[in-house]
């Protein structure tokens, strides 16, 4: 093994005691770490709470102003942040002050004056926890990715976009403004899987996902509503608006052929869009069914073309969940 630490290893030292701070620092540099030193523990806790701090430090038990004991405690008041591993150095060693320094929140103390293999070793225990709880973050944050992601596509799953859909829903719904939906389902899509293969079918829905999620605005939030079908949540979007961008993503789709191991293929794509244009009270439900009927009518029609509805207000929000017909097509 390396005798060296990792160099974007870095470490705080505070020390008042310029002899001992020169040592240590003498010692860490040696070892391979990036040292930052504080004189006193106000300027470490300063250092400390910086956004990019050194996630290892050394702190001296007796400096004037505030002690280690008490910097540590601050330290631990931060939230929002990786963890800081924190050894005490302290001239103290009764039991008393130990106890007392890790209830503080120190990781670890060592007495003065100190042995350097010692402190080399427990440094490395405190590597050992950082390194730890990185992994225990990077694992947390793919948890929580494929939690709200489809993993074929990579785009939102149906979950995260119906969230999408009733956050964004209810915002409008709050602020006025108009709100649309739309429901994009790949044309004729069995028979691409019947005769090219599951996996050439993967590889254009792959593709599909990604021509429709870039044609999107950033405002806009696409994710993949069934096996087949994307849906795409356009806030501050009115029915004319909508049947543009429908329009946009239908056509991106259709531009050219998908280059997939079995050849090129060509998809098409219909859309149902549905609009909520006055500020009156409507909900992600009525919505969705409103844009699901269009999207059938596209089919019905023909298939690679987009149609919509737009939904006049409370009443028709009504009509529509009871399954009546009142609502009235866009031109
Ligand atoms: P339409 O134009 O009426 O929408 O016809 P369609 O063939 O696209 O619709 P249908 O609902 O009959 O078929 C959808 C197909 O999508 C059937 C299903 O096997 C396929 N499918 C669903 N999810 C996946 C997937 O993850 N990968 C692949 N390769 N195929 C999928
Ligand atoms: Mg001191
Ligand atoms: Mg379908
Ligand atoms: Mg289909």
């Amino acid at each position: 093994m390396s005798e060296q630490v990792a160099s974007h290893n870095r470490i705080l030292i505070a020390e008042d005691d310029a002899i001992s701070l020169r040592m240590l620092r003498a010692f860490l540099a040696k070892w391979g770490y990036e040292v930052e030193t504080a004189a006193d523990g106000a300027e470490a806790l300063a250092a400390l709470e910086q956004a990019n701090a050194p996630q290892l430090a050394i702190l001296d038990w007796m400096m004037p102003g505030l002690e280690g004991p008490q910097v540590c405690q601050k330290v631990r008041q931060l939230s929002d942040r990786p963890y800081t591993y924190i050894l005490l150095l302290t001239a103290r060693g009764q039991k008393d002050d130990i106890l007392r320094g890790l209830a503080s929140g120190a990781d670890d103390y060592l007495t003065k004056p100190f042995d350097s293999h010692e402190l080399r070793a427990r440094l490395r225990v405190g590597e050992r926890i950082l390194e730890l709880e990185r992994n225990l973050i990077v694992a947390r944050e793919e948890l929580r990715f494929r939690a709200t992601h489809d993993l074929l596509t990579g785009i939102p799953n149906r979950a995260a976009v119906l969230d999408a859909t009733e956050r964004e829903c209810s915002r409008q719904v709050r602020e006025g403004g108009p709100f649309s939906v739309i429901i994009l389902d790949l044309d004729h899509f069995k028979s691409i899987n019947d005769t090219y293969g599951h996996l050439c079918g993967d590889r254009v829905l792959r593709e599909a996902a990604h021509r429709i999620a870039a044609s999107i605005r950033t405002y806009d939030t696409v994710g993949r509503y069934g096996g087949e079908e994307f849906l795409v949540v356009a806030p501050t979007t009115d029915g004319a608006g909508a049947l543009a961008l429908a329009e946009r993503v239908r056509q991106s789709i259709e531009a050219s052929p998908i280059e997939t191991e079995a050849g090129p293929v060509r998809v098409t794509a219909s859309c149902g869009v549905a609009s909520n244009n006055s500020a009156e009270n409507f909900s992600a439900s009525g919505l969705l069914k409103l844009a699901d009927e269009a999207l059938y009518r596209a089919k019905a029609l023909g298939r690679n073309r987009s149609e919509s509805a737009t939904m006049p207000g409370a009443r028709a929000m009504e009509a529509a969940a009871e399954g009546t017909e009142r609502i009235s097509a866009n031109p």
